[in-house]
């Protein structure tokens, strides 16, 4: 693989469910990995170019399965944390092993990563976050934890967790460490096993959103760039509306501008554009939203969302 030169671009990369596993289709787990091998042959390009690569992966569908699977009573109960941990292995092994593949030669370290949250935060006093499986009404009032509304149909319901910020990543010297020996690590999949620091270091049942951590991670490692991979190739302004179109080259000021006018929606892309803002916000060159198939483009500034300070 190419040098590892203190110069050498940095770029922290959020991969979100759709560079993962075909969104909202039962798939299996060789689909899965047709999927991971196309984002890998796409992210080996950056690697030959000699980038320090630092992946962080989504877990949605992953760990609603676990989730699932927590319903046999045979099953002895995890807590979610502990799912989520189970996730960075199931997701980044195969990942790694992708990469290295794609990149003959790469070496690539998969490191298990916990993020410090505080348990005061607000999100764990109204828990919003759906996951895991839907339930019937009555079901639902059986569980041993919180359950919400979320949709329509015979089984509407489903567990709700609390989704804090993340604020410290446990791993973090480890990880920058990693990075001055290999060509990627991939850390904090899922958003990061959320963990409360008191006495010690304690698992918390919450998802903590994998857009921010890869920011904070970002702002942390000093990296460059933050790139996420979605399913949309930009972020749009008017998004579904009569005058929908792309955000190409967008200054930050602006960005937060219609940030703060709602124009992203809260659950899937608003995240990304406030982690864009965070980040540039704290120092950061430059952050980039599109499609892995685009990721190339999009850093040579042809297409994509590219935030600029
Ligand atoms: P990921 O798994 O990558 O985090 P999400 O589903 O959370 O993906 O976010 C991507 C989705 O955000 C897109 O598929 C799109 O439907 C939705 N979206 C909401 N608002 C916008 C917007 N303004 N521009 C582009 N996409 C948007
Ligand atoms: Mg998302």
């Amino acid at each position: 693989m190419a040098e590892h030169t203190s110069d050498a671009d940095r770029v922290v990369v959020a991969l979100g469910g759709n560079a993962l596993v075909e969104a909202d289709s039962s798939w299996t787990y060789e689909d899965q990995l047709a999927v991971l091998e196309e984002t890998a042959t796409e992210l080996a390009g950056l690697l030959e170019a000699g980038t320090d690569l630092v992946l962080v992966h989504g877990n949605g569908p992953q760990v609603g399965n676990r989730l699932l699977e927590q319903e046999d009573a045979e099953t002895p109960r995890l807590p979610l944390d502990v799912l989520v941990a189970g996730t960075q292995a199931e997701i980044g092994y195969p990942l790694g092993q992708a990469l290295e593949s794609a990149a003959s030669g790469a070496t690539v370290a998969t490191v298990l990563t916990r993020i410090v949250v505080d348990p005061e935060d607000s999100a764990f006093e109204e828990p919003t976050k759906p996951v895991g499986p839907f339930y019937d009404e009555e079901t639902a009032a059986s569980k041993p934890f919180e359950t919400r509304r979320t949709g329509k149909g015979e089984r509407p319901y489903r567990r709700v967790v609390p989704s804090p910020e993340p604020l410290e990543v446990v791993e973090r010297e480890t990880i920058g460490r990693l990075l001055e020996r290999e060509d990627a690590v991939i850390c904090a999949g899922g958003g990061g096993v959320p963990v409360s620091r008191g006495d010690a270091l304690e698992g918390v049942e919450a998802v903590v959103d994998k857009d921010y951590t890869a920011r904070l991670l970002g702002t942390e490692l000093e990296a460059d760039t933050l790139l996420f991979l979605t399913d949309v190739e930009y972020a749009y302004a008017d998004y579904g509306g009569p005058d929908q179109r792309p955000l190409r080259e967008v200054a930050v000021d602006e960005l937060r501008t219609r940030l703060e006018n709602d124009e992203f929606a809260p659950g899937s892309m608003g995240p990304k554009v406030r982690a864009c803002c965070q980040f540039l916000e704290r120092g950061g060159d430059r952050a980039v939203i599109t499609t892995p198939g685009r990721l190339e483009a999009a850093l040579a500034g042809e297409t994509g969302t590219r935030v600029r300070p």
